[in-house]
């Protein structure tokens, strides 16, 4: 039993230190990755249910490895949060995308994502405002999508920071409303001007009643605050009709494609005529 013991726990520690270098191999990496310009933005299509028109794009971080292909936001946002190098990677991915979007159709809009870390930047609006005047993206064209309860760790410089922005004609978004992290409370905290349902309830709302229960509440909700919502995670054309038929604004999903590289977004939008 002695020994049985002691081999699992050496594959314990084998299992842990081979965790601890690739975490570590992706920090280092991450360093070089974002001067480099391997971090790029990815554009998800943001559709007007009511009438089927393509709004504009959410830019989602992608990391383009040299070796190891496209790695997804969910292994290297927590790293870059973790090592403050959030705030670099986050201009970064801002001044790509406004400089791909600064040329098209004049109507279609961006929405980025700021980690709650972002917040206790005092700098943080001056600093996204540079940018847009820099790459000459009009504010009017940018939403930004805040979670999380971080907010609440300093609300005055988020309010301070929400205000700047609102200011300057910059929307804001409660992103994965509905989760423990996103929640009523915050809808008063922040002068939002727009809702987005979290996927998970968007994904089931034809197999789980409650979901749809949900899904409607929070339509309603957004209707009585006059706050447009987003549905996030629509997969496939029954789940839009059924948004449609709830008087959802706008979707985004698997349904209307995957996020395009920043080639595959021209493409598109030259299809369409609209670059
Ligand atoms: P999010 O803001 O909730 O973004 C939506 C996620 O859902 C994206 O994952 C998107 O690819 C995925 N998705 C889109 N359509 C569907 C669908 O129909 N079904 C399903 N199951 N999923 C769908 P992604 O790109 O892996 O991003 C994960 C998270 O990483 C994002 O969640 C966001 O919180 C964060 N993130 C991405 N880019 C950035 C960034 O530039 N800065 C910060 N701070 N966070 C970012
Ligand atoms: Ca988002
Ligand atoms: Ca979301
Ligand atoms: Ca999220």
């Amino acid at each position: 039993a002695k020994k049985s013991g002691r081999n699992r726990f050496a594959w314990f520690d084998e299992s842990m230190e081979r965790e601890l270098k690739a975490r570590n191999d992706l920090e280092q990496g991450l360093r070089i990755a974002i001067p480099g310009g391997q971090i790029v933005p990815y554009f998800e299509q943001q559709i007007d249910l009511a009438t089927g028109a393509l709004t504009g794009f959410e830019v989602l971080a992608r990391w383009e490895h040299p070796t190891r292909g496209v790695i997804g936001p969910d292994r290297f946002i927590p790293i870059a949060e973790e090592t403050g190098m959030i705030a670099d990677l986050s201009l970064s991915i801002m001044r790509q995308a406004f400089t791909a979007a600064r040329d098209w159709d004049q109507a279609l809009t961006l929405s980025v994502n700021i980690s709650p870390w972002q917040l206790r930047d005092a700098w943080l609006a001056q600093k996204i405002i540079k940018t847009l005047t820099e790459t000459g993206f009009p504010a009017s064209r940018l939403e930004i999508e805040i979670t999380e309860s971080a907010l609440f760790d300093n609300l005055a410089l988020a309010q301070s920071i929400a205000g700047s922005l609102k200011n300057q004609g910059v929307r804001l978004a409660l992103d994965d409303f509905g989760t423990g992290y996103s929640s009523l409370a915050h809808l008063r905290a922040l002068p939002f001007d727009r809702i987005k349902i979290d996927k998970s309830f968007v994904t089931s709302i034809n197999e789980a009643p409650d979901s749809a229960a949900i899904v409607t509440a929070i339509v309603r909700l957004g209707e009585s605050l006059n706050l447009p919502v987003t549905a996030e995670g629509v997969e496939d054309g029954a789940i839009a009709a059924r948004l449609i038929a709830m008087g959802c604004a706008k979707a985004q999903g698997w349904h209307y494609g995957k996020p395009l590289s920043p080639v595959g977004v021209r493409s598109l939008l030259a299809e369409r005529h609209l670059i």
